[in-house]
């Protein structure tokens, strides 16, 4: 495998470049390697998928500060084995219908055009004129449990979709169009200028190849119509922050016969009380009784699959970590459930009353210097160090 390149040379920014000025390189130069403007074309495709990768990346304070620490490697984990999957799109079969429902309902969630019009003439070669819509992005956060879980969560997308009155032709329906005369109904005029010939837009018909006569009053004209699609995204157990679900033709919609753009939906999860999460590894301190920790015990953890009991040993110490295999989040696809990292935090007990305080100091007083290793070997250390002193 190749050697993977710095992020930040991806995008062409510098270390500190902000937040904004990420996107905006982001923007610029995944417009211009966009699979749909570079049909066939193998190696923008990589450097797309490169680009994607980054910014995916570097837009993430978290991410983008595990990359800064720890490079590439850093990484691995919350990207799975195999580093970055840019099929984690869940784009492969029939998942894909499944994720949307026609459930009605609201929710709201940040929306932008996430590519621009990525539409390209395909030109006058096939005489099609058809445009392709828009892709969009929607950025939704979703709580922790849906992330680990699974869920269904219902969104209201603000979306231009294909005028159903023309059909996205543009024309009052019944209405003929005429073929724009300037470009033969080519769409595009060719101007020569010695060695060079540029192939441009046609300014007469703006590049449709045909003059509409009568616009549709539905849409303007334009082909397309304003809309507040209500849908319900179904969220497969395992997503985190960063994953990106794909919904083809689920954008804005084509004209003049293209196909629909593409929706992506980034998610973005809540943080929760009891867990953090990296990768697929679950964190989550448990409060152990002052007893449990001396005595020895069982606590109960929560997991994704239920309670768990973990066996304390008499003497645990405060901090002590505990590694619950296979009991963290599920993995996406193949990947396979993280661990559960538990972290033992004795709590105290508080409001001692007269008595309880009598008790435990009589029973302190039983304890016998050779009962505390650790202060022991501390008190040894601290005067061999003390003696060096002038
Ligand atoms: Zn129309
Ligand atoms: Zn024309």
């Amino acid at each position: 495998m190749a050697t993977k390149r710095d992020y930040y040379e991806v995008l062409n920014v510098s270390r500190n470049a902000s937040e904004e000025e990420i996107k905006k390189a982001y923007r610029k130069l995944a417009l211009q390697h966009h699979p749909d403007r570079n049909s066939g074309n193998k190696a923008a495709e990589e450097k797309f998928k490169e680009l994607s990768e980054a910014y995916e990346v570097l837009n993430d304070p978290q991410k983008r500060q595990i990359y800064d620490q720890y490079g590439h490697a850093g990484l691995k984990s919350s990207f799975g084995p195999g580093g970055f999957d840019f099929s984690r799109d869940f784009t492969h079969g029939a998942d894909l219908h499944d994720i949307f429902g026609d459930l009605f309902g609201g929710a709201g969630g940040m929306f932008e055009e996430f590519f621009g019009r990525t539409g390209s003439r395909r030109g006058a070669a096939d005489g099609s004129r058809a445009a392709r819509g828009a892709d969009l992005r929607f950025d939704l956060e979703i709580d922790f449990e849906a992330a680990v879980f699974g869920g269904e969560h219902e969104i209201i997308l603000p979306v231009s979709e294909t005028c159903p009155t023309c059909n996205g032709t543009g024309s009052e329906p019944g209405r003929h169009k005429e073929t724009c005369r300037h470009c033969n109904g080519h769409g595009v005029v060719v101007t020569s200028s010695g060695f060079f010939h540029v192939q441009q837009d046609c300014p007469s018909c703006g590049g449709r190849g045909e003059i509409i006569t009568h616009p549709c009053r539905a849409c303007r004209g334009t082909g397309l119509v304003k809309n507040r699609r209500q849908l319900t995204l179904k969220i497969p157990p395992g997503v985190e922050t960063g994953s990106r679900l794909r919904l083809a033709g689920r954008g804005e919609g084509g004209v003049r016969g293209g196909p629909a753009g593409d929706l992506y939906v980034m998610l973005h999860v809540r943080p929760h009380s009891l867990f953090q999460r990296q990768g697929n590894d679950l964190f989550c301190e448990v409060p152990v009784p002052l007893d449990v920790a001396l005595l020895g015990g069982e606590i109960q953890v929560p997991t994704i699959e239920g309670w768990a009991s973990l066996k304390l040993a008499p003497g645990t110490e405060n901090g002590k970590l505990f590694r619950l295999h296979a009991k963290g989040a599920p993995g996406l696809g193949n990947e396979g459930p993280g661990d559960l990292h538990v972290r033992v935090a004795v709590e105290v007990p508080k409001h001692l009353s007269g008595a309880q305080k009598r008790g435990l100091k009589e029973f302190m007083d039983t304890c016998t210097a050779d009962q505390y290793p650790e202060r022991n070997q501390f008190k040894k250390h601290a005067e061999e160090f003390l003696e060096h002193r002038k």
